[in-house]
C-alpha cells in the first residue's frame, strides 16, 4: 500500500514541479495504484487532468516513465512543457534526426530519464523491445487508449500490438487512460490492453466550466459573428459539416478581420501542419474545420466551440465542444440548430447500406435532435445519454440560464396544419408562411392561394417567428418534410390526429438573437493587463521556440494578473508556477505586474494622483532600493527597520526620498488621522513656516513623518 510517506512525496512533487496545491478528484488515487505497481484503467474527460497521473509516478518510481501517445506534435509539446518544469523528460519518434534519436536513447539507457513518450511503431520494433529488457521502466502508459479500438473514434493499427508489452514485461504496471465515454468502445480497450483485471477509475463525464448553447439558426454568419464580437482575440473552433462551408466561412470571417483559417481533410497535408500550429501558438484565433479536425489538438485554451451544422450524434458533440476549456476556465459552446440539417444529416444516413448500422445512426440522430430541442437542463440530458444521472439543473446552459417561455400553440399549429392542406402540393416552409401572412406575391396569386382560408391568418406574426413555428412544429413531429421535394411539408399522423382533435401543442416563444447575453465571463480578471501578460508569455514562447501554453497556462495568468503584489511568495502560489518555472520566468512579469501595482495603488488611494506617482528611475541610492524592496513585499515599517537593521526614522526617511522620486508609498496608510492632517494642512496660514505649520495641527508628528507627508502632498500635487 502507498505509505502516507509517499503521498506526501507525490504532493510534494505536484507543488514543487507543477506548482499545484492540491489534487484534482481521483488523482491521488491513480498515482498510488501505480506506485504500489497496479495496474489501472482512468476514464476521465478532456481537462480533467489525466497526463499527471502516470507523470509524478514516473517521476517517483525508479526506472523511466514509457508513454506511449499517438501524435507526434503532442509529444513534443508535452515534452517541452514537462523541461519547462525541470522533469527529464524526451520524446523518440520518426520527427527526430538520426543523431537527436541516438542521443535520446542514450539517454534513455544512462538512466537518467524520468519519462519517455514513444510513438507505438517504434516501440514495438525488435531493438526497441530489446533496450526495454536492459533499462529499467517505471511503468507504461498508454494515453488516448481508445486509439486500440476499432469502436472509438480513432482507431489506430499501430496501437493494438500494445497489448504485447503485457506479456514481455508482466511485472511493469500499465496504465491506460482515456476520455471516451462510450461504453463499448472502454470494454474494447481493456480487453485488448489485457487490462480487464485492471482496477478502474471512472470519473464524471461532466464539464462544468462549458456552457452549452443551442441557437435557431438563422442567418449563421450574422450569428456567428455576433458571438464572436464577445470573444475577441479567443481561441476557438467553428465545425462545418462540408469543405465548402468550411472555406466560406473562413473567407467570410478573414474578411471581416478575424484571423480564421480553414482546415478540412481536403488540403495538402503540409498546410494543414501549419494552420493546427499557428492555432497552437495563438497566431491564428479561429480554426473553421471539418470533423477532420480536433484529435490531437492539445489546446488548452480553447475558449468556444461553434457547430455551425448539426454534429450526427450525441458522441460526436460532446467530444467537439470538449476540445473547449481543457484548462478549466470558462468556455462556450455554442450549436446553431437548424430543420434543413437535420434534413441533410438524414439523407447522408439513408446512403447507408447496412439497414442495422442505418437504425444505429438514425437513433443517434434523433438523440442528437432531442439535445437540440430539449427545454430542460441540456447538461441533464447530455450526461443522461452517457448514463450518468444528474437530479439538478446546471445553471450553465441556454435553458438553465433562461428558460424558455412556452406557451400554448394549438390554435396556430391547426391554422398552419390546415393551411398545408389546403395548399395541396409541394409547399416548403418559407411559402407556408408567406400564405399564412397574407401575402400576395406572384407564386401565391399564380397558385390562387390567395383564396385559401387559412391566407392572412396572421400577419402579425413576423416572419422569423413564423419560422421558427413552423420548424418547432416539424421538430415536434406535426409535420415532416420530403426532402426529395425540396423540403415540401408533409402532414404526419400526429399532425392528422391535431386536425382532428385539439390537443395543447406546446412551443417555445419566439427568442430572437443568441440568448445568452445573460452573465458575459469576465473571468474576473483584468483584460488589459492579462492581455500584457500573455504578450510576455508570447514572447518568451517565441525565444524558446515552443508554444506558449507550454510556458504557463491561462489559469496561471489569470490569477497572476489578480496578484495585488507580485511577491516571490505571491508569485510561488500562482497554480501551475513550480520551482523551476519561477525561477526561469518569474522575473521576466514582474516589470508589468510592478507597473501595474503602482498604477493601482495609486489610483485607490488618491483620485488623480495615479500619474504623478510613477517612478522613471531606480530608487536613488541603494539603501532606498532595499526599503523599496521591503516594502513592495508588504512589509511594515517595523519589519523593515529590524530586516535591514537601520532605525524606524530612516526607513521614514527613505520613504521621503522614494515619494519625492515617484514611488508609490502609501502615505495615508502610516498616520492615523490622516484626513484630519490633510484638512488642517489645506487651511493652514501660507506663510507659516514649517515649525508653525507643524505647531498647528491637532495631531502630532515626528519631523520625519511631516516631512514625508509634505513630500506626498507635493508629489501629488497639492501644496
Ligand atoms: P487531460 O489529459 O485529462 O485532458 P491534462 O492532463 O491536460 O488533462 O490537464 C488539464 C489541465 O489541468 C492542465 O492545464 C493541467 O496542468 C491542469 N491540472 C491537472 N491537474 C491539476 C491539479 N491537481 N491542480 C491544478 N491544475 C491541474
Ligand atoms: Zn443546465
Amino acid at each position: 500500500m502507498a505509505t502516507k510517506k509517499m503521498k506526501e512525496q507525490a504532493r510534494k512533487v505536484l507543488k514543487e514541479s507543477f506548482g499545484y496545491d492540491a489534487f484534482r478528484p481521483m488523482q491521488e488515487e491513480i498515482i498510488c495504484a501505480q506506485l504500489d505497481g497496479k495496474d489501472a484503467f482512468v476514464l476521465m474527460p478532456t481537462g480533467g487532468g489525466k497526463s499527471l497521473c502516470y507523470q509524478i509516478p514516473s517521476i517517483m518510481r525508479e526506472g523511466t516513465g514509457i508513454v506511449v501517445s499517438p501524435l507526434i506534435s503532442l509529444m513534443k509539446d508535452q515534452v517541452d512543457a514537462l523541461v519547462r518544469c525541470g522533469v527529464n523528460a524526451a520524446y523518440y519518434n520518426s520527427s527526430l534526426k538520426s543523431a537527436e534519436s541516438r542521443e535520446v536513447l542514450s539517454r534513455f539507457e544512462s538512466g537518467e530519464l524520468d519519462l519517455l513518450y514513444v510513438a507505438p511503431e517504434r516501440l514495438l520494433t525488435k531493438t526497441f523491445l530489446a533496450r526495454l529488457e536492459k533499462v529499467k521502466v517505471a511503468l507504461f502508459a498508454i494515453d488516448e487508449a481508445h486509439c486500440v479500438s476499432q469502436w472509438g473514434h480513432d482507431f489506430r493499427p499501430e496501437y493494438v500490438r500494445l497489448g504485447e508489452l503485457r506479456d514481455i514485461l508482466p511485472d511493469v504496471p500499465m496504465i491506460a487512460l482515456t476520455a471516451t465515454a462510450d461504453e463499448h468502445t472502454r470494454e474494447d480497450i481493456a480487453e485488448r490492453l489485457k487490462l480487464t483485471k485492471a482496477k478502474r477509475f471512472i470519473s464524471s463525464f461532466d464539464r462544468p466550466n462549458i456552457r452549452y448553447l443551442v441557437a435557431e439558426k438563422r442567418q449563421p454568419l450574422t450569428q456567428v459573428l455576433q458571438f464572436l464580437e464577445d470573444w475577441k482575440g479567443a481561441s476557438g473552433i467553428i465545425y462545418c459539416l462540408s469543405r465548402k462551408r468550411v472555406e466560406d466561412m473562413a473567407v467570410n470571417l478573414q474578411r471581416h478581420g478575424i484571423r480564421a483559417s480553414a482546415y478540412h481533410a481536403g488540403m495538402p497535408g503540409r498546410v494543414r501542419e501549419k494552420v493546427q500550429d499557428d492555432f497552437l501558438r495563438d497566431r491564428i484565433n479561429v480554426i473553421v474545420a471539418t470533423i477532420a479536425f480536433g484529435m490531437g489538438v492539445d489546446k488548452p485554451n480553447v475558449r468556444f466551440v461553434i457547430h455551425h451544422d448539426l454534429p450526427k450524434s450525441i458522441e460526436s458533440y460532446y467530444q467537439e465542444t470538449g476540445r473547449a476549456g481543457r484548462d478549466g476556465l470558462e468556455s462556450e459552446a455554442l450549436l446553431l440548430y437548424g430543420s434543413d440539417d437535420v434534413n441533410l444529416v438524414r439523407r447522408l444516413i439513408e446512403n447507408v447500406e447496412n439497414i442495422d448500422q442505418r437504425r444505429v445512426e438514425i437513433h443517434k440522430l434523433n438523440s442528437m435532435i432531442a439535445l437540440s430541442e430539449a427545454l430542460t437542463c441540456r447538461r441533464r440530458v447530455l450526461l443522461g445519454y452517457f448514463g450518468e444521472e444528474r437530479e439538478e439543473p446546471c445553471g450553465n446552459c441556454d435553458v438553465c440560464l433562461d428558460p424558455p417561455e412556452t406557451y400554448d400553440a394549438s390554435d396556430i399549429a391547426i391554422a398552419a396544419l390546415q393551411c398545408v392542406r389546403e395548399a395541396k402540393g409541394d409547399f416548403a416552409i418559407g411559402y407556408i408562411v408567406d400564405v399564412l401572412r397574407g401575402s400576395k406575391n406572384a407564386r401565391i396569386l399564380a397558385n390562387k392561394h390567395d383564396r385559401l382560408k387559412t391566407h392572412g391568418y396572421n400577419p402579425n406574426i413576423n416572419v422569423d417567428e413564423w419560422m421558427s413555428i413552423l420548424r418547432q412544429l416539424v421538430h415536434q413531429g406535426y409535420f415532416s418534410q420530403d426532402v426529395s421535394r425540396r423540403g415540401a411539408l408533409v402532414i404526419t399522423k400526429k399532425g392528422r390526429a391535431l386536425l382532428r382533435e385539439k390537443t395543447p401543442v406546446i412551443l417555445a416563444k419566439y427568442q430572437p438573437g443568441i440568448k445568452r447575453k445573460l452573465r458575459r465571463f469576465s473571468q474576473g480578471r483584468n483584460e488589459a493587463l492579462f492581455k500584457k501578460l500573455v504578450e510576455v508569455r508570447e514572447k518568451l514562447a517565441e525565444e524558446e521556440d515552443v508554444a506558449p501554453h507550454t510556458l504557463f497556462s491561462d489559469v496561471t495568468l489569470t490569477e497572476m494578473s489578480q496578484l495585488t503584489d507580485p511577491t516571490d511568495e505571491a508569485m510561488l502560489s500562482l497554480s501551475g508556477m513550480g520551482r523551476h518555472k519561477f525561477e526561469a520566468y518569474a522575473d521576466a512579469f514582474r516589470p508589468i505586474l510592478e507597473q501595474h501595482a503602482r498604477d493601482e495603488a495609486a489610483k485607490e488611494s488618491a483620485p488623480g494622483t495615479s500619474l504623478k506617482l510613477m517612478a522613471k528611475g531606480p530608487p536613488p541610492t541603494d539603501a532606498q532600493a532595499h526599503t523599496w524592496q521591503l516594502y513592495r513585499k508588504g512589509k511594515t515599517q517595523d519589519e523593515i527597520a529590524a530586516e535591514l537593521g537601520i532605525s524606524q526614522k530612516t526607513v521614514l526617511n527613505h520613504y521621503t526620498a522614494l515619494v519625492r522620486a515617484a514611488y508609490h508609498i502609501r502615505v495615508p496608510e502610516l498616520i492615523e488621522d490622516f484626513d484630519t492632517v490633510m484638512e488642517e494642512l489645506d487651511n493652514a496660514d501660507p506663510y507659516a513656516s514649517l515649525s508653525e505649520l507643524k505647531q498647528s495641527l491637532s495631531v502630532e508628528l515626528s519631523n520625519e513623518m511631516f516631512r514625508l507627508v509634505l513630500a506626498w502632498r507635493e508629489a501629488i500635487g497639492v501644496n
